[in-house]
């Protein structure tokens, strides 16, 4: 028999439950024992619905009330001295204090850094290591759910992260606690967690590198062998799962390594299974990663069981199957998708019919494919119309595809020349001042797009309303003395929902709900055809907004990578030609905004360090595809038209010569948190245009001080020449009120004037 896992569910709920629950509990709407019951019963419902599927090993371990990442820390009583954590058991406020500062008891505290985990759109805490950090098993909850699963009749096995990737994925300021450093010590404890989890009935247990598919430096890849050599005296089987990517030259490392199996992302590195069922021992187990834990497309049950039944013939009963990585990343249940249209829906596979195809699988593989004949047809039949649909080929973009030529990606003339004619038309003052984009979202603002949407108003008043916000953010712009207005993006729920619902190609879930971090859950459309512009999407609002002002108006577009890389895309084609179809609806877009005469675009690309792949022989090879796309967008205007791209992150040294590629002739990036000194990397680089270094943090409510601002700018000044700065927040603004923006802009023109004056 073939054996089925799972390498873990998401935790929200089909209904967000989770995440209401934990809010409700932070306001004090509801006490502990009612955010854990909710808890309880989501597990309950996730096991059992697992196990209802016919997996055969069901993850105990991944759940978590805010993020899997600080529940080790939490386990392991890494606790930074500035929660005044005493030792012993880590209590459920001290938990939540760590991830979000404060909590309903406890003195409130500086919250742990957040980061992305690998290249996904969740955000785990990072674990801090200190000098005196120790380790300890602090907490019981890992056990407790073990028990509370073993008493439903769940067969469980238990998920930890392994011993290498927390350390890694850990940060320390102190040398001497250097998270590599710490592995001696943090061994027993796992060893310790590993002996209680075998006293609990556990035979098999799920412990995760992930790493093993990054460039590990040699000290990492030496950590491996004795580290497991340690482990493997704990009385359990250990399977070892990798996700993500290729192990490439960790490969030999990871199957040599003494663990009881090993699992492989078979969807993202189908390439390497045949290689590591090579160097696999004898006797140990191989966990195929078969179906996509990272998109929600059907998988083609045929095509993987072509690929499994001779692996089935090698392996014989070591072979087990299971979703390629965690399901976190994607929405729970297709079930409630009640306003897809059946076509598209047939395609779809969330977690929970991720699961039942795995399933599928098994049944096709131990008792042949009749046995699975109806899951079969299903998925056969979705895999035809799939790859006939007329709503996924669209001969005119096909073609418009194959013209594209060297051309296109390049403006007319180099920045040199664009900025005398962009400089000459637009005659900004030195040290122009500008914003991001979008001004506050206000209740206002959210109720009537409610009501639209609920057809409690009709798209008249919903549009009035929305002229009358921009109307009113251009007047305090003016008021405030900005030299580059914006319209305020009042009409926009999302920067990229916004346009991906007025492109053909793009389609919306009412559930389809991940977890980006804690609470916060983020609902990506699905980008699964041909990107066709039917209609101009932004040129009404920006015209409308012009003609209120004498001022430049600076129209606002989501780029192209962003597009992509916040959503789901379709995996039938590469994801550069996907990029280079909404590449091409929004250069159309962009050459329709400078015919209804707006001078100045930007084009948002705040995604576009996140898609860097994971290993750096990767990089090139997407920052240029990328980069291009970005042009394609870009360069469909004349000259004088002056292109702005925005990015919200202060990284740059490692893609600086992609941030120039772009070749924008204006980026403004964020930079105060930072005190100018990322800007060095533009200055090493000889960054030939125009940067905008943000001058305050729109994060906090903070009202900056002009002086602080000027103090900025002039330590900008000593990198970039001052001909070239621009003077501006470090992103948009709508999550401010207006009382704080107004007060923050007004110094921020202050600021700039007095540095006019400096010169
Ligand atoms: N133009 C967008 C805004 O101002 C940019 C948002 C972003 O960078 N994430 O809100
Ligand atoms: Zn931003």
């Amino acid at each position: 028999m073939t054996t089925t896992h799972n390498l873990g569910f998401p935790r929200i709920g089909h209904r967000r439950e989770l995440k209401f629950a934990t809010e409700q509990y932070w306001r004090g709407e509801i006490d502990r024992d009612t955010l854990l019951r909710t808890g309880r019963e989501l597990r309950e419902r996730h096991w059992k619905l697992q196990q209802a599927a016919g997996l055969d090993l069901i993850p105990v371990g991944d759940f978590s009330l805010y993020d899997q990442v600080l529940d080790h820390a939490v386990m392991f009583g890494v606790v930074p001295r500035r929660f005044g954590h005493a030792g012993g058991p880590v209590d459920l406020d001290t938990m939540f204090r760590m991830a979000r500062g404060r909590a309903p008891t406890g003195t409130p505290a500086a919250a742990c850094e957040m980061t992305k985990w690998f290249d996904t759109n969740y955000h785990y805490l990072v674990p801090e290591f200190e000098t005196d950090t120790r380790f300890a098993l602090s907490s019981e909850h890992l056990f407790e759910q073990v028990e509370e699963a073993g008493a439903l009749g769940i067969p469980v096995k238990p998920v930890l992260l392994g011993p290498l990737s927390f350390l890694w994925l850990g940060k320390s300021r102190d040398t001497r606690a250097a998270p590599l450093a710490l592995l001696e010590q943090l061994l027993p404890v796992y060893g310790e967690v590993l002996e209680r989890l075998a006293g609990l009935g556990a035979d098999w247990v799920q412990i995760d590198e992930p790493i093993l598919t990054l460039d590990l430096p040699a000290a990492w890849h030496k950590a491996f062998e004795s580290t497991y050599h340690r482990l493997q005296s704990a009385p359990v089987k250990l399977l070892l799962t990798t996700y993500f990517g290729a192990l490439q030259d960790n490969l030999c490392l990871a199957a040599n390594l003494p663990v009881a199996g090993l699992h492989i992302d078979a969807v993202r590195a189908p390439e390497q299974v045949a290689a590591v069922a090579d160097w696999l021992a004898p006797h140990k187990v191989l966990s195929v990663g078969s179906v996509d834990g990272r998109n929600i497309w059907r998988t083609d049950l045929s095509a993987a069981l072509d690929r499994l039944e001779p692996l089935r013939e090698a392996l014989g009963e070591r072979l087990w199957i299971a979703p390629s990585c965690s399901l976190l990343h994607v929405p729970v249940d297709l079930g409630q998708e009640d306003r897809l249209d059946a076509e598209l829906r047939s395609w779809l596979a969330f977690a929970t019919q991720k699961v039942e195809e795995v399933s599928a699988l098994k049944q096709a593989l131990d008792r042949g494919r009749e046995a699975a004949v109806a899951a079969l047809q299903a998925s056969d039949a979705a895999v035809h119309s799939r790859a006939r649909s007329q709503r996924l080929h669209r001969p005119e973009v096909r073609e418009r595809m194959a013209r594209v030529d060297a051309r296109m990606s390049q403006r007319q003339h180099p920045y040199s020349e664009r900025a005398r004619v962009q400089h000459q038309r637009l005659n900004l003052p030195a040290f122009p001042t500008t914003t991001i984009g979008s001004f506050p979202q206000t209740d206002e603002i959210r109720a009537a797009r409610r009501d639209f949407k609920a057809g409690r108003i009709t798209a008249q008043a919903y549009d009035d309303k929305m002229r009358e916000q921009i109307a009113y953010a251009v007047r305090q712009q003016e008021d405030y003395g900005l030299d580059v207005l914006v319209h305020g993006e009042a009409e926009r729920n999302d920067m990229v929902e916004y346009f991906g619902e007025q492109l053909e190609g793009y389609a919306f879930t009412r559930y389809g709900w991940v977890q980006s971090y804690g609470s916060r859950c983020v609902k990506p459309p699905i980008l699964f055809g041909d990107v066709v512009r039917p209609h101009p999407m932004t040129v009404e609002w920006a015209r409308y907004a012009q003609a209120l002002t004498d001022k430049p108006m600076k129209g606002m577009l989501t780029g192209p990578v962003t597009m992509l890389q916040w959503a789901f895309v379709r995996d039938d084609q590469p994801r550069e030609e996907t990029c280079l179809q909404v590449a091409l609806a929004l250069r159309d877009e962009v050459t329709d905004l400078e015919a209804a005469g707006i001078g100045v675009i930007q084009i948002d690309e705040p995604a576009l360090r996140e898609g860097l792949p994971l290993r750096r022989d990767d990089w090139t090879g997407y920052l240029a595809w990328a980069a291009r796309c970005f042009r394609i967008a870009a360069s469909g205007v004349r000259d004088e038209t002056q292109i702005h791209t925005h990015m919200c992150y202060s990284e740059f040294n490692d893609i600086i010569e992609a941030i120039a590629d772009l070749d924008a002739d204006v980026i403004t990036i964020e930079t105060a948190r930072s005190d100018m000194e990322l800007l060095d990397a533009f200055h090493d680089f000889d960054y030939p245009n125009e940067i905008g270094p943000g001058v305050y943090d729109i994060h906090s409510p903070n009202r900056p001080e002009v002086t602080q601002m000027v103090e900025l700018m002039r330590k900008a000044a000593q990198r970039i020449p001052a001909a070239r700065l621009w003077v501006n927040p470090d992103c948009g603004l709508k999550t401010r009120g207006w009382p704080e923006v107004e007060d923050s802009l007004r110094n921020m023109v202050t600021a700039a004037r007095q540095l006019r004056r400096m010169q």
